[in-house]
C-alpha cells in the first residue's frame, strides 16, 4: 500500500476553533527546529512569557505556555490548586463549566455548583449568595466566555466577589483572550488559562497559564504533592523562570512555541484594545447580515460573545445537510450545537485572523444560498 502526503484542502475556519491561522504563524512552524536548551530559544521563550504577561495584561512572575491544548490549562489549575477537601464554587452555564467540577472531583475537591441556563451569562447575584452560604469555600471557578453556548460573563463583577470574600479565583478564557476586554491585574483574578488555536489564531497545543502571587502561595503550602507529574508547576516553574539556569522537565514544543510566538507577536503589533474593537466591528456586521436571514441569537444581546455567534436554526432546516454543504462547496466550517443546543443551534466564530470582512461576507452569502436551497 502507497500513501501520498497529506495535502488538506484549505478552509475558511469559522467555528468554534481551531480558527484560521494567520499565514505568518503557519510560516513560523517551518523555521529550523532547534533544541529546547539551545541559547536563542531560552531567549525566545523569554519574549513568548513577555507576551503572554501582554495579552493577559498582568505581571504575574507566574506566566507560561502549557505544552498541551486548553484542557491542560484546566487541568493545570485544578490539579496545581485545589487539595483534597477544598471547597470550590463552580458556576456551569454550559459545557466547559461542567468540565469544571469535574476536575475539583478528580482532585477531590468538594464542588458547590451554582447553575445558569445555556445562553445566560452566570449570574453575580447567584454567586454572591453561594459565597455568602459557603464562606469555608477557597475558590471560585467560572468561565468568562461559554464557548459552548456564547454567553459572555462579568469576569470583573466575579473576581471583586472572590476578593471581597477571600477566595481564590480560577478563571477559563479559553475563548476570550485576545476577543474581548480581559484585565488580569486590574480585575484580580487568581489563576486563569487559556488556549493558541481560539482568539489567538494560533495552532492547538499551547495553553497559556497565569497565577497570581496568592495563587502561587496556595501552590507552595500544599500538604500534598500535586497528584499530575506532567502539569505539576512546581516542577516547570524552573524551566520557565528565565533565571538562565533552565533545566530540561520535557521537551518544549519547540515549533508550535515559534509559532505561539509569531501569533503573540501580531496581536501586540495590532494592539489589545484594536483587537477587540475589531471582533466587535466584525460581529455587527455579521448580526446584522443574520438578522437579515431571519436567524435569531441564542444569548440576549447584552451577553453575547463577538467572537462566538449561536444561532438557533429555524424550523424545517435540516442542520448537518446545511454545514455539509457550507464545507463541501464554499470550504467554510462553522460549528454545531453541544449538550442542550445539538442539533439546534450553529455555532459560528469570529475568532483572531478570522474576525475578517471577507469571512463575514462568505459566510452570509453561503448561509443565504444553503438555507435557500434547503427549503425548496
Ligand atoms: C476550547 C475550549 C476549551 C478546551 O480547549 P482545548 O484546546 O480544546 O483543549 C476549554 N474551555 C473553553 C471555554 C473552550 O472554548
Amino acid at each position: 500500500m502507497s500513501i501520498a502526503p497529506f495535502h488538506p484542502t484549505p478552509r475558511t475556519l469559522m467555528g468554534p476553533g481551531p480558527s484560521d491561522v494567520h499565514p505568518q504563524v503557519l510560516q513560523a512552524l517551518a523555521k529550523p527546529t532547534v533544541g529546547h536548551l539551545d541559547p536563542q530559544f531560552v531567549a525566545m521563550m523569554d519574549e513568548v512569557k513577555a507576551l503572554i504577561q501582554y495579552a493577559f495584561q498582568t505581571e504575574n512572575p507566574f506566566t507560561i505556555a502549557v505544552s498541551a491544548p486548553g484542557s491542560a490549562g484546566m487541568e493545570t489549575c485544578f490539579v496545581n490548586l485545589v487539595e483534597p477537601g477544598d471547597k470550590v464554587i463552580v458556576c456551569r452555564n454550559g459545557v466547559f463549566g461542567e468540565r469544571m467540577r469535574q476536575n475539583v472531583v478528580r482532585v477531590g475537591g468538594e464542588a458547590v455548583v451554582v447553575d445558569d441556563a445555556w445562553g445566560a451569562p452566570v449570574s453575580v447575584d447567584k454567586v454572591a449568595d453561594a459565597l455568602n452560604r459557603h464562606p469555608d469555600a477557597k475558590f471560585l471557578a467560572f468561565v468568562h466566555a461559554e464557548t459552548s453556548t456564547g454567553a459572555l460573563s462579568d469576569a470583573q463583577a466575579l473576581c471583586a466577589l472572590a476578593q471581597e470574600h477571600e477566595v481564590l479565583s480560577i478563571v477559563d478564557a479559553v475563548t476570550s483572550l485576545g476577543g474581548v476586554e480581559l484585565k488580569v491585574d486590574e480585575w484580580g483574578i487568581d489563576a486563569i488559562y487559556s488556549g493558541s488555536q481560539k482568539c489567538l489564531s494560533c495552532v492547538p497545543g499551547l495553553s497559556p497559564v497565569s497565577f497570581s502571587p496568592r495563587a502561587v502561595a496556595k501552590l507552595e503550602a500544599r500538604q500534598t504533592p500535586v497528584p499530575s507529574w506532567f502539569l505539576d508547576q512546581t516542577l516547570v516553574m524552573g524551566y520557565w523562570a528565565g533565571t538562565g539556569k533552565r533545566s530540561y522537565h520535557h521537551t518544549a514544543p519547540v515549533n508550535s512555541l515559534y509559532a505561539l510566538h509569531e501569533s503573540l507577536r501580531l496581536l501586540k503589533e495590532e494592539g489589545l484594545e484594536n483587537a477587540w474593537a475589531r471582533h466587535r466591528a466584525m460581529h455587527e456586521k455579521l448580526k446584522a447580515g443574520l438578522d437579515t436571514l431571519g436567524l435569531k441569537f441564542v444569548v440576549e444581546e447584552a451577553h453575547r460573545l463577538p467572537q462566538l455567534n449561536t444561532v438557533h436554526i429555524p424550523e424545517g432546516i435540516d442542520d448537518a445537510a446545511v454545514r455539509a454543504a457550507l464545507l463541501n462547496r464554499f470550504n467554510l466550517e462553522i460549528g454545531a450545537g453541544l449538550g442542550d443546543l445539538a442539533g439546534k443551534a450553529w455555532r459560528i466564530g469570529l475568532m483572531g485572523y478570522a474576525a475578517r470582512e471577507e469571512n463575514v461576507t462568505l459566510c452570509l452569502a453561503a448561509l443565504a444560498q444553503v438555507m435557500a436551497e434547503a427549503r425548496r
